[in-house]
């Protein structure tokens, strides 16, 4: 028995930090929502109670340490379940973009096994097991759209934005999450994000509202890292963009815009500079997801 599952990209509308907890992680605030750039996670039952993986990528790990395999390591601990699996990813979305990949693959590989395990589990159980993974697990076991608080973990689903494009462009080198919270410094951030107005422009689909309230406090910091996050954003709106932000702790760089004319523009000018390079519409709700 096989089945596949698909893994979409995150990207955040905003992220802002309000504090460093006592645990040393931080206290976020960030709206995030999915676009149709994806993985895909093929699930085949094992004739054993083992768990193998292999990805399309070669230089992702195959082991304990890629997020997809934890999460069955997870699922079959804490449901003592018998049955084992293999995992097959085709790895569409880049790596250590700040597009939430692994933690995609992970919440996909807990939907997928929750239907070939027989398991009936509730999406809440299965975001719970995805939170011992990683932050964004659990908002990509729910996808959509949504508020997430805490260290990333606490969900509040909010309904779909004004619908539009979103050209991604990620320069070629990795940011590690680590390192930029590591370097980030709270007390120097000039200006947090408007998350209520966020909120405001989904409620009302209002998509110049939605660009005026993108915002990042960890822009700064990988900016600083990799000038070329600056030069892919001035590109962008020099192109013509509506709204521009760095995703996550980046360094991928997305534009949204409503006018299919100007993905085109805004897609050949970034071609000549970087390779990575994606058009995506943003998939908005959770239904919508389920049937892209
Ligand atoms: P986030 O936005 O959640 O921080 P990201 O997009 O920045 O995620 P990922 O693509 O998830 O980063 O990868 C981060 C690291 O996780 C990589 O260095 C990679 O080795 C490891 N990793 C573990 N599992 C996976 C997976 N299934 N796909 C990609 N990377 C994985």
């Amino acid at each position: 028995m096989r089945i596949s599952v698909k893994a979409p990209a995150k990207i955040n509308l905003t992220l802002d930090v309000l504090a460093k907890r006592p645990d040393g992680y931080h206290e976020v605030e960030m709206v995030m929502t999915t676009v149709d750039l994806a993985d895909r996670v093929d699930l085949t039952l094992r004739g054993d109670d083992q768990i193998t993986l292999d990805c399309s990528a070669s230089f992702v790990p195959d082991d304990i340490r890629n997020h997809a395999y934890k999460a069955a390591v997870l699922l079959k601990e804490r449901y003592q379940v018998p049955y084992g699996v293999h995992l097959y990813i085709d790895k569409q979305i880049p790596v250590a973009a700040g597009l939430a990949g692994g933690s995609s693959d992970a919440a996909a590989t807990l939907r997928g096994l929750n239907q070939l395990w027989g398991l009936d589990l509730t999406l809440d159980q299965l975001a719970e097991v995805g939170a011992e993974i990683g932050s964004d697990v659990p908002f990509c076991v729910y996808g959509g759209t949504a508020l997430a608080k805490g260290r990333g973990e606490k969900i509040v689903h909010l309904g779909a934005p004004a619908p539009c494009w979103v050209i991604l462009a990620k320069p070629p080198v990795g940011v590690s999450t680590a390192d930029v919270y590591g370097q980030f410094r709270l007390e120097h951030v000039k200006q947090h994000p408007d998350t209520r107005r966020m909120l405001r422009s989904i409620e009302e689909q209002d998509f110049s509202l939605m660009c005026q309230s993108l915002g990042n406090v960890l822009e700064t910091v990988t900016l600083n890292l990799q000038p070329q996050v600056r030069q892919i954003k001035e590109l962008m709106i020099a192109s013509g963009a509506d709204g521009v932000l760095m995703s996550g702790s980046g360094p991928t760089v997305f534009a949204l815009v409503q006018k299919e004319a100007k993905v085109h523009r805004i897609y050949n000018a970034l071609r000549g500079f970087v390779k990575d390079v994606y058009v995506a519409r943003m998939l908005g709700s959770q239904e919508r997801e389920i049937l892209a």
